[in-house]
Formats: structure tokens, C-alpha cells, sequence
């Protein structure tokens, strides 16, 4: 039933997407038009706020440059309306560009904040530049056309306008169900710790916004040549907040929310125009107020807006296929045929000769204002070698781990990894030439799936980006990427859980999917801090057996743990670290039976 069920609705809803012009009323479709408009921007701010967390009050901005740029030159120099998108595309580009160099370094509410200015700055300037028609507009613009067809009313519009929308949606879905998306995904809450599965979170921060702008100035072409004219007006601030808006209320994280806000905002403000003026007897803009409202209310009750309301009353059969489809391909498909008979693997890194030196850290400080967290710290760790870092809560550890990850820069010292130093570098540098780890708080995207979560650390062994990612080029690399990640995920225990949400599972199948993505990047060296905390006595066994058969492999372990049973019979040797120093080291037997450790042990807190 489902395939069929899902071919069924999609053939409907396309039927029914072809009839509407022919029965609808003009003034209906003309509605249709403007919601179609609206989708386009609205599904940039889908992607640039709900996914990645970047809130921008600023989007009619690049709107309007596009509609302006194709409105002059259509009108003044006569130009054909396709020069018209190539010019304000190439305008919104150059826009989005420098707009975003400038204030993406810019945290939270500064960066909202800046939106805002951008908007207002540009809405004055299309008032007051000269040329440009001043607060009255351009107006004559031609309609668009193909061929000596021209979309010249409300009913052909339709097509045009909502032909545009379908691809871009389509395209933003593809984009989020891809190895950029994951890493778009993990950009809101977890940039560091995509940054350390290798993603340049800055570069993708500034894609997002760029493909959001370019959206805004897609539908700002649209928009002038369906409407003829252009003024500052429909580019006030009022629009940009409008456009957030519908992002929320369709719920920020679904490409789909888009269209229902759109649709939503646009067919009720206009409802509301006509309504409440009438109901109270006066004139006025009354319904900012209702929206206002409304806004509060739906934040309230439906945190995530009206589509995941919507999905939860839906039948679990006709649900469209979201993420991770490279995964659950139809049988038919090449990619997961091979899946599922021999997996695809990808190409692994040389493996380090057993007993050469991978980790060399020497003389690292890190002061944290008067707080010394380490001082003077050194540590060697061959290939197959598992090192154990002990010591009591605050010590440093975890401390010393983001200093040798690139997390955090050492005020003095040295990290050389396979001979190269890398203490100068950050954390995605690092992890390129292999070093992969997990985190003692565990990191994940909650709301993506387990076996997404995971293919995140895969992210350095693929290479396609964003544009191959819409188009869905990026099919077989998926099939490959996706494999991996199923692999390791059997490899820790957690097979039974692929598609389920991150967040759902326990917190120790949490720490086990966090080795799985540190695996999955096929690593020299493995940073694990406290893997072992909240797993059960059967689920500790067989990670330590994991640990000692990627030993056999050759992989060099640093290994924080409390759990002192697992880590005695475990480790080759011990480090064991007091107030930010090194106190002791060696194998464990020696190192349990050192002054100093019984000191540190049975004179603190234990
Ligand atoms: P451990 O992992 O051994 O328990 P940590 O490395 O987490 O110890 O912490 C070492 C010390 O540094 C602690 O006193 C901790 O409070 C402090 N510390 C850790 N991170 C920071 C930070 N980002 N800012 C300020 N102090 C920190
Ligand atoms: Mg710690």
C-alpha cells in the first residue's frame, strides 16, 4: 500500500494542481499566485532558519534587488525578461555574498538585528535612488515568455509561478536528505561537532544563505513580471517579518511547511483585511494584531507549527518519504541492490605501521582565566595502543582532549599527529589527517536519525556538495556513504535502531552511535571520552572487545574513563592526571600501586 498509496496521492495532488486555474475564479487563482510567491521565500527561510538556526528578519531585501534589477532593466533598456533573472540572480548573489561575509560572523541576536537593518536600508534605497521611480515604482514590465507563449494573466502565471515552486522544493528536500544536508542539519545545534567530523561549518553557514537569497530573488523575478510593476512597498521590513512568519507557522523545519505558510499567512491576511475593518467599523492594518495573536498561540500549543500537527492526523501509510532515502532505495535501484547483497565500501586510509608513534603531545598548557585546567602535559601513543587517562573529576581531561582535537588552541605546547604538528590547526584540519573522537556530553542531532547521525562522520570520505545534492547526482556516493555508516552502526550493537531519531535512544546507545560516527571516518587515532558511562555490564563487554579488535587493526586509542574494572584489563598503559598534571605512568598494575594515584584515589572524594 505505501509506494502505491504515495504514487496515488502524488499523481492526485499533481491533477489537481493542473485543474485548480481552470476552476477556480480569477481572483482565486490570483491568490494561488501570491501564495506561490510567498512558498519560494519562505522555503529559503525553511532552510536558513528552521534547519540551520540562522534567523534573518531580512529576506524581501533580496527579494526586491532581483525584482528591481529585472524591473529596470526591462523597462529602461528594453532588455528580454530572462536577461532580467540572470542579472538579479547575479545581483541577489553578489548581495548575499557580501551581506554574508559581513554579519554571519555575527552571533544570535546580532545577526537578526543586522537582517533588520539590511531591510530597512534597502527599502529607503529603492525609494530614493534615482531611477528607480521613486516610492510610485517602475511599471510596464513585460510579461515573461518561452517561446511566443507569454505568461500573461493570473491563469497562466499559475503554471509558471507554481512550476517554479514544485522544482525549488523539491530541490531543498534533496538538499536536506544529502551530505551537505546532514551537515546543514547538525549546523543549528552542533556546529562543533560537525566541525570536528571535518565540516567547514563557516562555508556551509554561508551556502545556506546564499541559497536562501537566491530563492527570495527567484520569486522577486516571478513577482515583478506577474504583477508588471514594482514599487518599495511589497520590500518593507512588513515583508520580511511576513516571510518569517510563514516559515513558523508552516513549521521551520519542513520543506512542505512552507507551502502551508504560505498559504496560511497570505489567504488569511488578505481574509482578515476584508473582515476586520468591517467587524470594528474603522480603517487600519488591524490584522498585524490577529497575527501577533496568533503567532503566540501556535508557538504555545504546536511548537514545531501546523505541518507536524498536520503529519501526526495523516495515515502513517500515505506519509511522504523523508531522509535517508538513498538508504531505503526501491530494490530496483543499483546502489542499494548492491547494499544489500556486498556493501559498497569506500577506499580506507594507510593504516600506521603497529608501533610507530601517532599522538605526540608535549608541554600543553590551557589556562581558562586563573583556572590552570592543564599545565605541562605530555603524552605518546603509538599505533595499537590503547592509552588510558585517569584521574579525578576536573582534572583536565576532557580539557586535554580538545586541545589535541583542535577544539580548543593551546596557550603553549605541541601536538604532532603522525609526525605533523597540528596544534595550530582547528578541529576540522585535524580530523582530515585522522584523528576522530567522541564527546563526554554526547553530541548528536537529536532529530535526525541514527543512522544519518552517523554518516556525519563519513562526511570527509565524500565529496559532493550542495549543487549535486539538489539535483540528486549524489545518488551512488549516498548508497556508499550510507553503507558505511549501516556498518559501523552493526559494528556497536545498534543495528536494530538505523531509523530511528537520535534522540530517542539511551543515553549509552547515544555514546555507542557516537563511536560509530567517530569510526566511520576511518580514523589513525580514536579520542573517547568516558564511553563507557551509562552503558550496561554486557554492553561494556563487547565495546571493550570493539576497542581490542580495532587495536589489532593498528588504530592508537586515548581512552578517559571512570569505570576502573573496564579500564584495567583493557588499556596497555595509564595516565594519571591531578589538578592539570601528569602524576603518574605506566601499565596499570604499576600505576594502582603508586603513591601519588593512592594518594589522589583514597585522599579525594572516593
Ligand atoms: P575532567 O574532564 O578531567 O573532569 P575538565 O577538562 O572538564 O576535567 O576540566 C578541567 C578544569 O577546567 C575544571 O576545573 C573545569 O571546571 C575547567 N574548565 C573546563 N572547561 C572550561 C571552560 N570552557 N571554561 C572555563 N573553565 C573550564
Ligand atoms: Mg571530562
Amino acid at each position: 500500500m505505501s509506494a502505491m498509496g504515495a504514487w496515488v496521492v502524488r499523481a492526485l495532488a499533481a491533477a489537481a494542481l493542473v485543474a485548480l486555474p481552470l476552476l477556480l475564479p480569477e481572483f482565486a487563482v490570483t491568490m494561488l499566485d501570491y501564495v506561490g510567491l510567498a512558498t519560494l521565500v519562505a522555503l529559503g527561510l525553511v532552510v536558513l532558519t528552521g534547519v540551520a538556526g540562522i534567523v534573518s528578519f531580512g529576506q524581501q531585501a533580496f527579494v526586491g534587488l532581483a525584482a528591481y534589477a529585472t524591473a529596470l532593466l526591462t523597462t529602461t533598456f528594453a532588455a528580454s525578461p530572462w536577461v532580467g533573472l540572470a542579472a538579479g540572480l547575479a545581483l541577489t548573489l553578489a548581495a548575499a555574498l557580501l551581506l554574508g561575509a559581513v554579519t554571519l560572523r555575527l552571533s544570535g541576536h546580532y545577526l537578526s538585528i543586522a537582517t533588520i537593518a539590511w531591510g530597512i536600508a534597502i527599502y529607503f534605497l529603492f525609494g530614493t535612488l534615482p531611477g528607480l521611480g521613486a516610492y510610485s515604482g517602475l511599471d510596464n514590465l513585460p510579461p515573461v515568455r518561452v517561446g511566443g507563449f507569454a505568461f500573461d494573466d493570473a491563469r497562466k502565471s499559475f503554471y509558471l509561478i507554481w512550476g517554479v515552486a514544485l522544482l525549488a522544493l523539491l530541490a531543498a528536500r534533496n538538499l536536506l536528505d544529502s551530505r551537505s544536508g546532514r551537515a546543514i542539519r547538525a549546523l543549528r545545534f552542533r556546529a562543533g561537532m560537525a566541525e570536528s567530523c571535518g565540516v567547514d561549518t563557516a562555508a556551509l553557514r554561508l551556502q545556506v544563505f546564499v541559497f536562501a537569497a537566491l530563492l527570495g530573488g527567484v520569486s522577486g523575478w516571478l513577482h515583478a513580471h506577474f504583477l508588471r510593476f514594482v514599487s518599495p512597498y511589497a520590500f518593507g521590513v512588513n515583508a520580511g517579518i511576513d516571510y518569517l512568519f510563514m516559515a513558523v507557522i508552516g513549521g521551520a523545519t519542513q520543506v512542505w511547511g512552507a507551502v502551508v505558510g504560505a498559504g496560511v499567512v497570505t489567504l488569511l491576511r488578505d481574509w482578515l483585511r476584508d473582515l476586520l475593518p468591517r467587524l470594528i467599523g474603522q480603517s487600519g492594518n488591524f490584522e498585524i494584531i490577529v497575527f501577533g495573536a496568533l503567532m503566540i498561540v501556535l508557538l504555545q500549543r504546536t511548537r514545531d507549527g501546523l505541518v507536524p500537527a498536520l503529519v501526526r492526523c495523516w495515515p502513517k501509510a500515505w506519509a511522504l518519504p523523508r531522509a535517508a532515502t538513498a538508504a531505503r532505495a526501491s530494490p530496483a535501484s543499483p546502489a542499494s541492490r548492491s547494499s544489500q547483497t556486498t556493501l559498497p565500501t569506500l577506499p580506507r586510509r594507510a593504516p600506521a605501521t603497529p608501533g610507530t608513534p601517532v599522538l605526540q603531545a608535549s608541554g600543553l598548557h590551557k589556562r581558562f582565566g586563573g583556572l590552570v585546567a592543564v599545565a605541562d602535559m605530555s603524552l605518546e601513543l603509538a599505533a595499537g595502543e590503547i592509552l588510558g587517562l585517569i584521574g579525578p573529576n576536573g582534572a583536565g581531561k576532557s580539557t586535554l582532549f580538545n586541545l589535541v582535537s583542535g577544539v580548543l588552541a593551546a596557550d603553549q605546547g605541541e601536538v604532532r599527529l603522525c609526525g605533523a604538528r597540528v596544534e595550530r590547526q582547528r578541529a576540522r584540519a585535524v580530523a582530515r589527517q585522522g584523528l576522530a573522537r567522541t564527546f563526554q556530553h554526547v553530541h548528536l542531532v537529536s532529530s535526525m536519525s541514527v543512522l544519518e547521525n552517523v554518516a556525519l562522520g563519513a562526511h570527509l570520505r565524500g565529496a559532493k556538495g550542495p549543487l549535486s545534492a539538489m539535483l540528486r547526482r549524489d545518488r551512488a556516493e549516498e548508497a556508499v556513504l550510507l553503507a558505511e555508516a549501516r556498518r559501523q552502526l552493526e559494528r556497536v550493537g545498534l543495528a536494530d535502531h538505523l531509523h530511528e531519531a537520535a534522540g530517542n535512544l539511551a543515553l549509552g546507545q547515544q555514546r555507542l552511535l557516537e563511536i560509530a560516527r567517530a569510526l566511520c571516518a576511518d580514523p589513525l587515532l580514536l579520542l573517547l571520552d568516558e564511553p563507557a558511562a551509562g552503558l550496561r555490564w554486557g554492553e561494556k563487554q563487547a565495546l571493550a572487545e570493539l576497542l581490542r579488535e580495532l587495536r589489532g587493526q593498528g588504530l592508537a586509542i586515548l581512552l578517559v574513563e571512570h569505570d576502573m574494572e573496564f579500564v584495567m584489563g583493557l588499556v596497555d598503559r595509564l595516565v594519571v592526571m591531578e589538578f592539570g598534571r601528569k602524576i603518574a605512568e605506566g601499565p596499570p598494575a604499576e600505576v594502582q600501586q603508586h603513591p601519588a594515584v593512592l594518594e589522589a584515589y583514597l585522599g579525594g572524594e572516593e
